[in-house]
């Protein structure tokens, strides 16, 4: 793993929206592995006003999401789409056809899975993966466990999780308690893999990314075993 140290969330994402627009570059028609969460928001941010200046074109990118909420409306505020709207493809000049996030909606939620990493196949595989780090180390909805699902899969949220996300919220009851997210494979399967860490509270969670082990109660560690994973942190989070 190469890691960056910024000083601030700006400076980190400032770089990660460098690294995506280079690829975007080298590549018009990119797949993009995206994630939702505050972390990225900044970097998406970036590329919006990238995008506004003539400077990226994201015509020809394809992109997938990395989970959704289950059972969610597509049109919830809260769901998984409406973030990705809001925050990044009503911002850019990407056709919503090549937009692609697992369907919360989906009556055969095993199904919808088994499709979804299909698709990504299909179109080639993901060439650029963004990710966040939850506190307890989670990547995508993979919780800490014994064992991890190495496909697109229904998952339930830990304890922990539904906290974390419950300021999103009106109250903790509404948190849905279980996700589609892709396994630890399908996203270990992407060509590089671009992971944000920002403030304090993620510190304990990146020095475990930062010593020598890998361990399943920690599923961010297994990026770890990944060839060209860059970590872009900021100061909070590297030095706690
Ligand atoms: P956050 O979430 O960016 O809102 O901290 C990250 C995650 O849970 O993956």
């Amino acid at each position: 793993m190469q890691i960056i140290v910024t000083e601030n969330y700006e400076e980190m994402s400032q770089k990660a929206a460098e690294i995506v627009a280079e690829q975007i570059i080298n590549k018009h028609d990119t797949i993009l592995g995206l994630a939702t969460g505050s972390t990225p928001v900044g970097t998406y941010q970036k590329l919006a006003d990238m995008n506004k200046e003539g400077k990226l074109d994201f015509s020809k990118v394809k992109t997938f999401n990395l989970d959704e909420y289950y059972p969610i409306k597509n049109d919830d505020e809260q769901s998984y789409i409406t973030f990705m709207k809001e925050n990044f493809f009503s911002k850019i000049n990407i056709d919503l056809a090549n937009t692609n996030i697992p369907n919360g909606e989906a009556t055969d939620a095993e199904k919808e899975c088994k499709e979804y990493d299909e698709r990504i196949k299909a179109a080639g595989g993901i060439d650029l993966q963004i990710l966040g780090i939850g506190q307890n180390g989670h990547i995508a909805f993979n919780e800490p466990s014994d064992e991890l699902d190495c496909y697109t899969h229904v998952t339930g949220l830990t304890e922990n999780t539904i906290e974390a996300n419950s300021r999103f919220f009106d109250s903790i009851d509404q948190v849905p308690t279980k996700a589609l997210t892709m396994g630890m494979s399908t996203i270990l399967s992407a060509k590089k893999i671009l992971m944000l860490i920002s403030g304090a509270a993620k510190a304990e969670v990146m020095a475990k990314l930062l010593d020598d082990k890998i361990t399943t109660s920690v599923p961010a560690t297994l990026l770890k075993t990944h060839p060209d994973v860059i970590v872009i942190c900021d100061k909070e989070a590297y030095e706690g």
